[in-house]
């Protein structure tokens, strides 16, 4: 039996914070039986941390300072009191155009700023029916230099916003096959969270699988009684 914390972890995407989110008794809020970050736009960083919400950025830049416009460093989120940052969401992969190579450099600054980044791999629809989705993913986590602090998110692409969810077995599967290519040291603690349509009525079987560690919660996290709802079936386990 693993000891591996669950992580439910909330991505309010380019929206504001949901009604009530700060809130004392708000869902959004941590747990000692199960973890609960947020990912809420710059904006509301400073806010959710205030309120003692466990916070990370959707974004951190891959380069320390300078002639950047619009960026903001790892450091920056750091000096904030972000806990974490997402790095190659899909997103950003697909509709920003941000390589694997971008994705690795924005995991090493946001590990050299002390944050405990969640790095986002997963394929598209085509990759998957060629067959290809391991070979894709083993390619998105070539190079990053894997250790404690590290976190990854199996996200497929065609899961993500469209209510598609991948089936348990397909993301067990997905799991079993990153975690095997994870350093020895390292393999047994690394959180894995899987993302993609996650919603009450498929969290907990998803939660269920050996290697799935928690999730990353787009749609769902903006209903606080769905992400209510998703936390509990975490707290299950
Ligand atoms: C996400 O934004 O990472 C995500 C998985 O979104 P959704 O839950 O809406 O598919």
């Amino acid at each position: 039996m693993s000891d591996r914390k669950y992580l439910i972890a909330a991505n309010w995407k380019m929206n504001p914070a949901p009604q009530g989110a700060l809130a004392k008794d708000s869902p959004y809020r941590t747990l000692s039986s199960v973890d609960v970050w947020v990912f809420p736009t710059y904006l509301d960083l400073q806010p959710c941390i205030e309120a003692g919400l466990i916070t990370g950025a959707q974004l951190g830049s891959s380069a320390a300072n300078g002639a950047h416009t619009g960026d903001v460093s790892m450091t920056m989120l750091t000096e904030l009191k972000c806990r974490s940052v997402l790095c190659g969401h899909s997103e950003r992969r697909h509709g920003r155009h941000e390589t694997n190579e971008e994705v690795i450099a924005q995991t090493i600054a946001a590990l050299e700023a002390g944050l405990h980044p969640i790095v986002c791999v997963g394929e598209t629809a085509k990759q998957r029916e060629a067959g290809e989705e391991k070979e894709v993913v083993k390619k998105q986590l070539e190079g990053l230099p894997v250790e404690s602090r590290i976190l990854i998110a199996y996200e497929p692409v065609w899961a993500i916003g469209t209510g598609k969810t991948a089936t348990p077995a397909q993301a067990q599967e997905m799991h079993a096959s990153i975690r095997s290519l994870l350093p020895k040291d390292v393999r047994d603690s690394t959180r894995i969270l899987y993302g993609g349509s996650v919603k009450p009525d498929n969290a907990e079987e998803l939660l269920r699988q050996k290697d799935i560690d928690g999730a990353l919660v787009g749609g769902a996290s903006l209903k606080p009684d769905e992400f209510q709802k998703i936390v509990s079936a975490a707290q299950m386990r």
